[in-house]
């Protein structure tokens, strides 16, 4: 069994949120994955399988599209990048083009965001489910892996 992965590439993505609405961006993506589900016949059970590749053509953000936001995940680590909401997409098109773009480099760069601080960085830790943290902000008690004890 695979995993099938729609992948942007980033030059091909990236004008579009300069030229479209959220909504018309969510519409495509559906239609993405149907025409996928009907070639491949995969169960999909979420939006996340959408991927944007970085200038070097390795895949950079994992995007979980749903009709009121899209996610950005770390594709190498699985971490969390952040969002934008279709509101926000849709009152400024161009700078969300450019936040995408930027969290592309830094992710192509190896770079992980801190959700704590915002930075960008390259040592890190892991934290409860998808949470990344810099080494500064980095605090035992509160950071905790999350617990697979019990499964
Ligand atoms: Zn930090």
């Amino acid at each position: 069994m695979f995993t099938p992965e729609i992948h942007f590439d980033k030059n091909h993505f990236l004008p579009l949120p300069k030229a479209r609405k959220f909504s018309s961006i969510v519409k495509e993506a559906m239609k993405l994955q149907s025409a996928v589900y009907a070639a491949t016949e995969y169960f999909w059970t979420g939006n996340d399988h959408y991927v944007i590749d970085d200038g070097y053509g390795k895949a950079a953000l994992k995007l979980n599209i749903n009709e009121e936001v899209i996610s950005f995940w770390n594709y190498k680590t699985g971490t969390a990048v952040g969002d934008i909401g279709k509101e926000e997409w849709d009152k400024n098109p161009a700078a969300s083009g450019r936040k995408i773009e930027e969290c592309v480099g830094h992710v192509s760069n190896d770079e992980v965001l801190c959700l704590e601080c915002g930075k960008w960085v390259k040592k890190w830790k892991h934290y409860s489910y998808a949470g990344s943290v810099c080494l500064k902000c980095f605090n035992p008690k509160k950071h905790q892996r999350p617990d697979t004890s019990g499964s």
